[in-house]
């Protein structure tokens, strides 16, 4: 079975995908789908955000969605205490209603951990697309944050090499995000960084996903 944690597209190829709706264009959701919605720190505008986090809580009452998100911070977009704030008030419903948040962190890794520790979060987190340090994911890991990878994988697998066969299996999570490449592929490298057989990986990822969704 292939999970596609985190997509912009189909993802045709994926058994399971959550395909990620921007609050700010909801579009109509499909019965055999499943969804996350979040305000994306990229798209944040300061006399809409009210709106868009009611239209979130609708969704999670409605138990149209199986997670926030992708929401987060991003040091290359310039509002970051505004981001933080936004941030905060998915974490809240995210707890409120139980469901986990897909985070998207440019450059902010350090305070998405604070920002962890002092919400007192409980809910499982995915930081999506991850792309830092090994040392930075262990550190995600012992605060219960899981760890999602997709193109870079295969862009860079030099880089992932290490921090795949060190990282703890558990917290593992797999994607395509807005990429053009297929689940399968990212699922193929990881297996190929890992040494392991693509059954088993399956297996394990499976494991995963159940323990953040199940
Ligand atoms: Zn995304």
């Amino acid at each position: 079975m292939l999970i596609d944690i985190h997509t912009h597209n189909n993802s045709e190829d994926a058994d399971i995908a959550i395909i990620n709706q921007f609050a700010y264009d909801v579009k109509p959701v499909a019965e055999n789908q499943q969804y996350s919605c979040g305000i994306h720190p990229w798209f944040i505008q300061e006399d809409k955000v009210y709106i868009w986090l009611k239209q979130i809580e609708e969704l999670c009452q409605e138990k149209k969605i199986v997670a926030i998100g992708e929401c987060g911070l991003d040091k290359n977009i310039k509002n970051l205490e505004f981001q933080k704030i936004v941030f905060k008030d998915q974490i809240r419903l995210s707890e409120q209603y139980r469901l986990p948040v897909i985070v998207h962190s440019v450059k902010t890794h350090h305070i998405v951990s604070e920002i962890r520790n002092s919400s007192l979060a409980k809910q499982p987190w995915i930081i999506h697309g991850y792309n830092g340090s090994l040392e930075t994911a262990q550190q995600f890991v012992k605060q219960n944050i899981f760890i999602s990878f997709g193109e870079n994988l295969i862009k860079h697998p030099d880089k992932f090499q290490k921090l795949l066969s060190c990282l703890d299996l558990d917290f593992l999570l797999l994607e395509t995000d807005d990429s053009e490449i297929s689940i399968a592929d990212v699922y193929r490298q990881a297996a190929k960084n890992l040494s392991m057989d693509m059954g088993l990986l399956e297996k394990r990822i499976e494991a995963n996903f159940n323990s953040v969704f199940g």
